[in-house]
């Protein structure tokens, strides 16, 4: 075996569940259950733009699936089969194996398929294409957000961007306690996708989205492709007490409204939906919190005790 067949065999080859044909052949092939329609999505992670490249592998092997998972989340799609592309400066067994086990451990907790990729040198890049079945039509898409519908949000927001601040030393060191310090952290570096939570919004969200570049910027795109506006009450936002407790703090506003990295799920679903939300909630163990209303008009409105909120950051934009 050549060194590059070698290595895709002993790192990326592990069996597969719902798989045709998996790597090894020039293609891998996979079936669609009768009435399902494929959902396909790809993120690519940089070293330098999207982690550190000395970054724990494991959990870049987590998180380069993680957050494509999260995508078929957004959509409402149960994610089923994965590719993997990557480019590595050098072969560093240690590594590889680490970043594979990583991969893994995400793609056996979501029961997903390695079925192929490809493997080249050249400066640390990471890219994830997933696919997930849907039924026929009832995928989730960002267009779908009507006039008074509510808007939700899962778990807390600001935690992965406030585990960066720490990193980045934007954030005094001495100011988060280890317990948040380690909650921040984990957001960062290994975020858990909402899969569960996305299959149970088919047929009950209007609109759905990911939070990956922030919430402003996310829920900007549901209103855009929705063509409405919105309200959110900053102090509705959940988030660690930390956070909580400086809300008139511009950079502890930047870190709910503009912080990326959280993979919550961001949704409208009409007001008769609140019922359902709360059983769906309590069932998964999944916080969800009403954050503002969907309104006529193109404006997103945030407001903080009566008063507008003035957003320094609207949310991360590679080419801004
Ligand atoms: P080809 O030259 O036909 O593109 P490759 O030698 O690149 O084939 O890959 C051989 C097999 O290994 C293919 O099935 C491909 O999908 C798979 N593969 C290559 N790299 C990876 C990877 N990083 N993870 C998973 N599968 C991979
Ligand atoms: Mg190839």
């Amino acid at each position: 075996m050549t060194p590059e067949f070698n290595l895709i065999h002993q790192f990326f080859t592990r069996p597969t569940t719902q798989t045709d044909l998996s790597i090894g052949d020039d293609a891998a092939l996979v079936s669609v259950a009768n009435g399902m329609q494929l959902a396909i999505s790809t993120d690519m992670l940089v070293a330098g733009t999207h982690f550190f490249a000395d970054c724990a592998p494991y959990q870049l092997g987590w998180k380069s699936l993680a957050v494509n998972i999260s995508d078929m989340a957004a959509m409402g799609a149960q994610p089923k089969w994965a590719t993997l592309a990557i480019a590595l400066p050098n072969i560093d067994t240690h590594w590889l194996s680490q970043f594979s086990d990583g991969f893994f451990a995400c793609a056996s907790q979501h029961n997903v398929d390695l079925i192929g990729g490809d493997t080249t040198r050249g400066p640390l890049t990471i890219s994830v294409q997933i696919m997930g079945e849907v039924p026929i039509s009832k995928a989730i898409k960002r267009s779908g957000a009507q006039p008074n519908d509510d808007i939700w949000v899962s778990g807390e927001l600001g935690n992965a961007a406030l585990g960066l601040a720490y990193l980045q030393n934007t954030l005094a060191h001495n100011l988060l306690n280890a317990d948040d310090l380690a909650l921040c952290l984990q957001a960062l570096h290994a975020p858990s996708p909402r899969s569960a939570l996305g299959l149970s919004l088919r047929g009950i969200a209007t609109s759905c989205i990911d939070i990956s570049d922030g919430l402003l910027a996310d829920l900007g795109h549901i209103l855009n492709a929705s063509n409405c506006g919105a309200t959110l009450g900053l102090a509705a936002i959940p988030c660690i007490n930390f956070l909580k407790s400086s809300l008139e703090n511009p950079t502890i506003q930047d870190c709910i409204l503009a912080g990326g990295d959280d993979y919550e799920l961001c949704f409208t679903a009409p007001k008769s939906a609140r019922e359902s939300l709360t059983k769906i909630s309590a069932q998964l163990n999944c916080p969800l919190t009403l954050i503002g209303e969907i309104c006529i008009g193109t404006d997103l409105n945030v407001t903080y005790q009566n008063k507008k909120v003035n957003v320094s950051k609207k949310g991360f934009d590679h080419f801004s």
